[in-house]
């Protein structure tokens, strides 16, 4: 049965390779020159840039992914798990490690505030059985009705995951310090959302990064895609790069042919990676979408970015491998970026910043740095490059200030990426980095389905859909897909 995989992401790699295992004769179609999609490399005088993921956390969820083929993670990759796990830059008052040795945390907790260290052990534990309880009866179910969600285990836990409450209002009533209240919030930004409109339950990403850890694929995760890309054409996926899909033809509810740029391919059934949205509204004629313009129109959609990656000719010891530069007033900055009347390239940003050369001596030549800054926006924002160079000044001079070092004549390579790139590069709807934010109207049940309800032998696979955004989340979506159609056409 011939599958034909609209996109080479993770979510299009995974269930290539997945379906292909099983039997299927599986095509990808992918309009970029390499696999990998948000997870593209930029390359550039021996400087190597990840020019999307760069943390890899739930190492259980890969574990599980290469499991289906008799495999782990260190047969194509080495695995380094990071200490410090991560730096935060406090406005320009206070820095501090996350280490990886949960002990330490507690003890940082204990320095910021009262019984810190207590309060945290209490918080992770709620964190943990959310997490397991996640892992084992929500993310790799697909939802398809109401049913389906209130199954038995989950209208008992149901109390527990008070959905009603936001992050940050659970996260308030059980901490004082500003410092312990990020750092326990800013990891609800790997979903894509803020913690005023991210439901509480998220709040197992702290047991993620705080008591799992942080983790680094020697070589970056170019090796991990690469590994998926491998995995595929060892099961005899084929490949085309450089063509874009412009059409797919229905008739009467089937799918029949993909039409692209270059030509036409007659295909069994379709698994679309490309942007949902995108999918919808530019490929399918009106009746034969399932969401509409209004739909989407009317979705929180994750933050897009401006990630500038920079190749500099010496080393910047006071940064680690990943590093945040909070902003002391950040609730205006989530405004600038979630609130549509308040949008705007903000004027004191939060933003992030990689530096894989501090881990990896193939990612910058000797002696060099890699830098990767990442500045969450608003999708939607009016992007030129004008205001591009004026707000990376303005990121520079506060990262330089910070630093207490000049960093601008070190450059040797400078590429930035913003809005208007993830619209032309990845065809992302409004320029969103991330896709659909994880609010509790755009979760489980309620994010876009994994099969059209129009087209029935046509499937979505990727960020957009449950059980949502970051590279783990994708290879569910795939698992979740490929049962579904191994179930529905195999037989
Ligand atoms: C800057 C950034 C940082 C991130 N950091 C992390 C992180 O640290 N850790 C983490 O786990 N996750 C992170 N994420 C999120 C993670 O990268 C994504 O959730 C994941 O990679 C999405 O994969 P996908 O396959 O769903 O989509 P994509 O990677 O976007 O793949 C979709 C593919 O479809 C192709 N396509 C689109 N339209 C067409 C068409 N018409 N025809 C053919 N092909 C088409 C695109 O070119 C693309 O290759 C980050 C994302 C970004 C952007």
């Amino acid at each position: 049965m011939k599958v034909t995989v609209v996109g080479s992401g993770f979510g299009g790699l995974s269930a290539a390779a997945l379906l292909a295992k099983d039997g299927f004769d599986v095509t990808v179609i992918e309009k970029n020159e390499q696999p990998g999609g948000r997870a593209s490399v930029y390359a550039d005088k021996d400087f190597y840039f990840d020019m999307g993921p760069s943390w890899y956390l739930m190492p259980d969820v890969y574990e599980n992914f290469y499991a289906e083929f008799g495999k782990k993670p260190e047969d194509f990759f080495q695995l380094e798990k990071l200490d410090p796990s991560y730096r935060i830059f406090f406005g320009d008052k206070k820095l501090v490690d996350v280490a990886s040795d949960i002990e330490k945390n507690y003890e940082l907790f204990d320095s910021l505030e009262e019984n810190g260290a207590e309060k945290l052990k209490e918080y992770l534990k709620s964190s943990e059985e959310l997490y397991e309880f996640s892992l084992h009866e929500m993310l790799y179910k697909d939802y398809r009705s109401i049913l389906d969600f209130l199954n038995g285990k989950l209208l008992l836990r149901g109390y527990k995951l008070n959905i009603w409450e936001n992050l940050q209002h659970y996260v308030n009533k059980k901490f004082e310090s500003d410092e312990a209240r990020k750092i326990l919030e800013y990891a609800i930004g790997f979903l894509g959302g803020s913690p005023a409109n991210t439901p509480s339950f998220y709040h197992l990403m702290s047991h993620v990064d705080l008591t799992m850890g942080v983790f680094y694929p020697q070589g970056g995760m170019r090796k991990v895609v690469d590994s998926m890309y491998k995995l595929a054409q060892s099961y005899g996926v084929e490949f085309h790069f450089n063509e874009s899909v412009e059409l797919l033809e229905i008739h009467e509810h089937k799918l029949k042919r993909i039409i692209t740029n270059k030509g036409a391919y007659d295909t069994d059934l379709a698994i679309i990676n490309a942007d949902y949205a995108h999918s919808e509204l530019d490929l399918l004629t009106k009746d034969n979408r399932t969401y509409d313009e209004k739909y989407w129109d009317s979705r929180v959609m994750a933050p897009s970015a401006m990630v500038v990656y920079l190749g500099v000719d010496r080393q910047f010891e006071k940064l680690v491998h990943h590093n945040l530069f909070l902003d002391e007033d950040w609730e205006h900055g989530f405004d600038t970026i979630f609130d549509p009347k308040k949008a705007a390239w903000p004027e004191n940003p939060s933003y992030y910043v990689n530096v894989p050369s501090r881990t990896d001596k193939s990612a910058a030549p000797s002696g060099s740095d890699t830098l990767f800054l990442l500045i969450p926006l608003a999708p939607g924002l009016e992007d030129t490059p004008q205001l591009r160079e004026s707000f990376y000044d303005m990121i520079m001079d506060d990262l330089e200030s910070k630093l207490g070092e000049n960093i601008r004549d070190h450059i040797v390579v400078k590429r930035i990426f913003a809005l208007n790139d993830f619209k032309e590069r990845y065809n992302a709807y409004k320029g969103t980095a991330l896709g659909l934010s994880h609010t509790l109207r755009q979760s489980a049940l309620w994010r876009p389905a994994h099969q059209s309800k129009k087209v029935k032998n046509l499937f979505y696979s990727g960020h957009y859909t449950h059980p949502g955004i970051g590279v783990p989340m994708t290879l569910i979506s795939s698992q979740i897909v490929a049962e579904e159609i191994k179930d529905q056409f195999s037989k």
